[in-house]
């Protein structure tokens, strides 16, 4: 296990992989299965994108193979909630 010359350049990976080696419980829908890392606090507003507390495992493009959820790209970059309804007025 000595240090490679060859730089990864992306230090995610390598937290990713850590993550995962943990748990891969999404932290989203609660199932196993988990494949990517979910930033719990997006980086639009500050989140650490390498730091273990900000990091929890997600279901990636593959999806959920109980729920079928694809958590972490469900939630993607917007935390919006679903626009409140216009009062009906009629
Ligand atoms: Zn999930
Ligand atoms: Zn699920």
């Amino acid at each position: 296990m000595s240090r490679s010359k060859g730089r990864q350049g992306r230090p995610y990976r390598r937290a990713r992989a850590q993550l995962l080696a943990e748990s891969t419980i999404c932290w989203i829908c609660g199932h196993d299965g988990a494949d990517t890392a979910d930033h719990v606090i997006p980086l639009s507003l500050g989140g650490d994108p390498l730091a273990p507390e900000n990091l929890r495992p997600a279901h990636g493009v593959r999806g959920c193979a109980v729920c079928g959820r694809k958590c972490n790209s469900s939630r993607g970059a917007k935390m919006t909630l679903p626009a409140p309804r216009a009062s009906r007025a009629w």
